[in-house]
């Protein structure tokens, strides 16, 4: 339906209303005073009747026909009136303008019959003497209380329409003008009706747009007021709880985005109904609004998608660990469970991500380094069961051979004891480093570097290697002095070691910024590039039978590794197999662990 203004409802109504009051008041008004005026001119040509009666007394007969035919003549010329004269017969007597001889009878007349009857009649009807529409009264004249004939007078309908038609025309002037003074004032009524509607529909707008900052104007019309206050009060709640909606919305996006684990919910359609910020940070997604987007779009990991259409369909928590392929692989725990409404219905799934990588890699390294004590602890104890059996069952064994076998077992149980207490000082570093509870000192580097050297001496001795330091005699740094210490003999133990017989191994102490740089120097068999990252790993050899030959424990450069991390430092190695190798062990020199 096609829809109107208001003004333009009201203002023709109005207008309709105005138009019909008027037509039917002015035509009212018309016929009311028609009819006064026919009374009004009867009542006259009444008067006139009378008049004449009073002048005919005893007169009223044939034989003065002619003199009653002349006054009739007169009468009738100086008002402008016919005037007729009837017998009871219906005979006409004397007429102000016909010859009554000549005349028809006039008795069936309907006001002639009234007045011959003994009552005044009138009536309009044509005149056959005059060719026009007349009004006509007649009286009775009444004689010794005898009705002795009929006066009748008449006046031309045409006059009184004269007279009538100007009064029309005044009346439809004032018609006209009433009904465009009311029509103004109808438009003014309607405006000032209109208006305040008019406001509240542009306020009720503003409130659609989500702008409730204005409040509605209230009117003086009392039934729009209410409805005003209503639509304020309205607009109000919706204010309100459009804040609140806002506020949860942002505080459960804040939640979501500060959550470490990715989140996706997706319906049961596969579409997405929300994602995180980590989740979208797990797989590398920029889409900024992922809403409403097919999951299929959206994430490319094949394992993810299979599980989350696997959780809608099965309709029953579920749980896997994908992994995420690229340059590090990524291990990902998926739990997966059900949304519903409401009403219980199944609106899709939730799935929570957890990046277990970290956890995978030290469950790993811990089942890596289990494995390696259990191997290297398995090896002394495999000889040194067979040195004991070997004993018990030789009984007989001469003293060289027992000899041979103890110096064996206390070899085998130096190497356990080596790797008890490497394992020890490894596991206590890491507990320091970690609780950041190691204590430092003043350290003279040099002093606790010649202690290193005078420590090593034997070893240095039995393989002809020289060692020489390269350190200001005053180079004091803070430091925890045993753990330095510690560090630095395994450093030159394992350059010692790794040299050729007759090598040299320098020990370089030198300053960067606020750094100090203890550099080992050998010129020995040195480490294939591939196995540099990996010699501060536990238990990691590169050659592991010259390792063990020498005693090594395979733990000695983790140690270095962890002391240097206790120190806020960091460790180093670079070589060229065949040439020697480098090991730089670089610590703050105010001691900022
Ligand atoms: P190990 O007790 O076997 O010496 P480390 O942890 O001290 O254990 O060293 C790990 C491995 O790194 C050694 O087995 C050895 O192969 C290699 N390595 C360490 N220092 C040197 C060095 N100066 N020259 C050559 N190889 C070395």
């Amino acid at each position: 339906m096609r829809r109107k203004r208001i003004l333009h409802k009201i203002f023709p109504t109005y207008l309709l209303i105005i138009l019909i009051s008027i037509l039917g008041a002015g035509g009212y008004i018309s016929i009311s005073l028609r009819e006064f005026y026919i009374s009004k001119t009867t009542k006259d040509m009444e008067i006139r009747a009378l008049f004449l009666m009073s002048q005919l007394r005893g007169n009223f007969t044939l034989n003065h026909r002619d003199a009653l035919d002349a006054l009739c003549k007169t009468l009738g010329r100086s008002t402008s009136t016919r005037i007729t004269m009837i017998l009871p017969s219906g005979e006409v007597l004397a007429d102000s303008y016909g010859i009554p001889q000549i005349m028809d009878n006039h008795g069936e007349r309907p006001e002639v019959k009234e007045a011959l009857a003994g009552r005044t009649g009138s009536s309009i009807h044509y005149s056959r003497i005059l060719y026009e529409d007349m009004l006509y009264f007649a009286a009775p004249v009444i004689e010794k209380g005898e009705v002795i004939g009929a006066i009748r007078v008449a006046q031309p309908m045409a006059e009184i329409n004269e007279a009538l038609n100007s009064l029309y025309v005044k009346i439809a002037l004032g018609g006209v003008f009433t009904a465009v003074l009311a029509a103004i004032m109808s438009l003014v009524v309607s405006r000032w009706i209109s208006r305040p509607i008019v406001m509240m529909k542009e306020g009720a707008e503003h409130f659609a747009r989500g702008e409730f900052g204005e409040k509605l104007r209230i009117p003086d019309i009392e039934e729009l007021a209410g409805l005003a206050d209503m639509l304020n009060q309205m607009a109000q709640n919706m204010d309100e709880k459009i804040r609140l909606v806002i506020h949860e919305r942002n505080e459960r996006e804040v939640i979501l985005s500060s959550m470490q684990e990715g989140l996706l919910a997706v319906d049961v359609k596969g579409c997405i109904l929300t994602m995180n910020s980590a989740m979208k940070k797990m797989f590398g997604i920029r889409l900024s609004e992922t809403k409403g987007r097919p999951l299929l779009e959206v994430i490319r990991n094949i394992d993810l998608r299979r599980f989350i259409a696997q959780s809608i369909k099965s309709g029953k928590l579920t749980e896997a660990v994908i992994a995420l392929p690229g340059p590090e692989e990524r291990f990902l725990q998926v739990h997966g469970s059900i949304l519903r409404n409401a009403e219980g219905e199944n609106m899709g799934t939730l799935t929570v991500l957890n990046d277990i990588t970290r956890v995978r890699l030290l469950e790993n390294m811990r089942k890596e380094f289990i494995a390696n004590i259990s191997h290297e602890i398995k090896t002394p104890i495999t000889s040194i069961k067979a040195c004991v059996e070997t004993l018990r069952d030789e009984g007989g064994a001469d003293a060289d051979t027992i000899q041979r076998f103890l110096d064996i077992l206390a070899r085998q149980t130096d190497r356990l004891n080596n790797i008890i207490d490497d394992l020890l000082t490894l596991s206590r570093i890491e507990w320091l480093e970690e609780k950041s509870e190691i204590k430092l000192e003043e350290v003279n580097i040099c002093d606790l570097l010649q202690v290193c050297i005078l420590e090593s001496k034997e070893k240095s001795s039995a393989r002809k290697v020289e060692v020489i330091l390269k350190c200001d005699p005053g180079f004091s740094a803070v430091a925890n002095p045993s753990l330095l210490e510690q560090a630095a003999a395994n450093l030159l133990d394992n350059a010692i070691k790794y040299s050729k017989e007759g090598g040299t191994v320098i020990i370089d102490v030198s300053r960067e910024s606020a750094d100090f740089i203890i550099k080992v120097i050998d010129n020995g068999y040195g480490i294939a590039r591939e196995h540099l990252s990996r010699i501060f790993e536990r238990f990691y050899r590169v050659d592991k039978d010259r390792s063990r030959q020498s005693g090594g424990t395979g733990l000695g450069l983790a140690i270095v590794k962890h002391i240097a991390y206790a120190h806020g430092g960091t460790v180093r190695a670079d070589s060229t197999p065949g040439k020697g190798s480098t090991f730089t062990l670089r610590l703050p020199i105010s001691g900022s662990a």
